[in-house]
């Protein structure tokens, strides 16, 4: 199966890569202005993909100068035409599943049984919105004695959509469908690591009848692309996801322009098993969520806080798991954990396991790089760490990578103290059989979501986001309208009420 998808992945590289990867503006593709462009390896063995334009300043200004020009005719467009168009982009991307999971799993390393969902979960992306293009738009009625008031949504402007290589193909279609359906334009800025499936989305959005200049994608680095976007004066909000440093980057870099930002930032989630959970259950979704999608996700639960009583029982089951998970090549099906995006990360996740021994804790699983074949690659194998405490910089610091520090709590308030220790407040999941302990937890845990007896489970309408250091702002169903559109008030007055008379002789 793994040369089965070889063959096809080298066939698909060819259509898809081998012009190398050009900005896309106003419906055409181009090179950078400043004829700069850098080289995109595959995190599997280090091979070359393609090479990827570097844009600067002048590059942002073309797509955004388009941006604006098409938003004019856009966000007027018939609400009937407008969703018929996002539809027929969620038909085509499901028609380039097979594309998109390939290219996703070999540009990231990604094992495939997770990138063949990403069409799924963008075309879905895009059907929800797409439904809602009319809906977006409504307001609330308010009146008063003398005048009827009324508000209406109205879409913002061109957008600037930067996102991180995780996921980076459902990851962008959460930010440009809302975008698109609220009837706003879009510069996209897809991450330097993962600039593949961008340009296929882009190319397939254009495919599907999406009018030049309204979906414009901008290749590049983050200090120079992204920069100039976030300070251009066209774009009028940044839809960022990324690490919480750049956030604070973004918003320093468009507080001339007053930028309106929406920040998905870093995590460091806990989940909390208690003595009476369901074990079975539980270890399951601690095992998914921390080695699903090579642990290079914001929502996953990297500390794993264990009730003293279940503390033994839980850790040694746990890390017969961790040590069966299947690390390899992502195109083989069989694989669960894949290798990391890139070299610099693989670094960095092995230096928090040399912290981890540092700080006094203990390695039960990984730690290290494989041997063998897959010395090649960005691999890091599945790491469990135990004995870590709460100030431990294992403890406290994301880690982005298959790296699960384990801890021991014994009393609900000791969990919610712990739980909250950290400067990031994105996901939080509690495993409990006792309702009223489960309500408890999850109003005191600082986290913007938090799932009681469950994984993540994404439902489109519930609002996505953080607290503290981990974003600002909320995505999802009407929530994600309250950032793309403006709501503005109009007030008719009945004729009845007084107008004051200054100047009347
Ligand atoms: P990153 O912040 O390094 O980069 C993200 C994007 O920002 C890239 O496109 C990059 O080029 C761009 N960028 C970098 N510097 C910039 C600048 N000064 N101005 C404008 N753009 C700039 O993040 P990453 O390493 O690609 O992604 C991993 C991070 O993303 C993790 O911290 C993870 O938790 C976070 N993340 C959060 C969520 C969420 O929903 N909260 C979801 C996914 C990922």
């Amino acid at each position: 199966m793994l040369e089965k998808n070889l063959r096809k992945l080298r066939k698909i590289l060819k259509q898809h890569t081998s012009g190398g990867i050009k900005n896309y503006i106003n419906g055409r593709e181009y090179a950078a202005t400043g004829r700069k462009s850098f080289e995109n390896h595959s995190p599997v063995d280090g091979s070359f993909i393609c090479e990827v334009v570097s844009s600067d300043h002048r590059d942002v200004d073309k797509a955004v100068k388009s941006s604006l020009e098409a938003f004019e005719t856009w966000k007027k467009m018939d609400h009937k035409k407008r969703k018929g168009i996002l539809l027929k982009l969620a038909d085509q991307i499901e028609k380039y599943a097979e594309e998109i999971a390939l290219l996703e799993s070999w540009d990231t390393g990604q094992p495939l049984r997770f990138t063949k969902k990403a069409a799924i979960r963008g075309a879905a992306n895009f059907r929800y919105f797409a439904e809602k293009t009319i809906d977006a738009a409504n307001g609330l009625s308010t009146p008063d004695t003398h005048h009827v008031n009324f508000t209406m949504k109205q879409p913002i402007g061109p957008i600037g959509v930067i996102t991180p290589w995780n996921t980076p193909f459902m990851l962008s279609t959460w930010k440009i469908a809302p975008a698109l359906a609220a009837g706003c334009t879009v510069v996209h800025k897809p991450a330097e690591f993962s600039p593949v499936t961008a340009q296929l989305l882009v190319r397939i959005a254009h495919e599907a009848g999406l009018p030049k200049g309204v979906w414009n994608t901008i290749q590049g680095m983050g200090e120079s692309a992204g920069k100039s976007l976030t300070e251009h004066p066209g774009i009028k909000a940044v839809a960022f996801v990324g690490e919480t440093t750049t956030g604070m980057h973004i918003m320093r870099q468009g507080a001339s322009t007053l930028k309106r930002v929406h920040f998905e930032l870093g995590g460091k989630n806990p989940v909390i098993v208690f003595d009476d959970a369901d074990l079975e259950r539980a270890l399951d979704a601690v095992v998914f969520m921390k080695y699903s999608l090579n642990g290079e996700r914001c929502t996953s639960s990297s500390r794993l806080l264990l009730q003293r009583k279940v503390y033994n029982k839980f850790v040694k089951r746990l890390t017969e798991r961790v040590n069966n998970l299947k690390l390899g090549h992502p195109l083989d099906p069989h694989t669960e954990v894949g290798p990391l995006i890139h070299q610099s990360h693989q670094s960095k996740v092995l230096s928090y396991a040399d912290l981890a021994q540092e700080e006094g804790a203990k390695i039960l699983a990984g730690g290290k790089a494989p041997g063998g074949k897959l010395a090649q690659g960005c691999y890091v194998k599945p790491t469990l760490v135990e004995g870590v405490k709460p100030e431990m910089r294992i403890g406290q610091e994301e880690v982005f990578g298959p790296f699960l520090s384990v801890m021991k709590f014994s009393t609900e308030e000791e969990a919610v103290q712990i739980a909250n220790s950290v400067r990031y407040g994105l996901t939080a999941y509690i495993w409990t059989k006792d309702t009223g302990r489960a309500q408890r937890m999850a109003r005191d845990v600082e986290a913007g979501m938090v799932w009681v007896n469950s994984e993540n489970v994404r439902h489109l309408p519930t609002p996505f986001g953080g607290v503290k250091y981990s974003g600002i702002g909320r995505d999802g169903g009407e929530y994600s309208f309250e950032f793309y559109m403006e709501t503005k008030n109009i007030s008719i007055a009945y004729d009845t009420h007084t107008v004051p008379q200054l100047g009347k002789k």
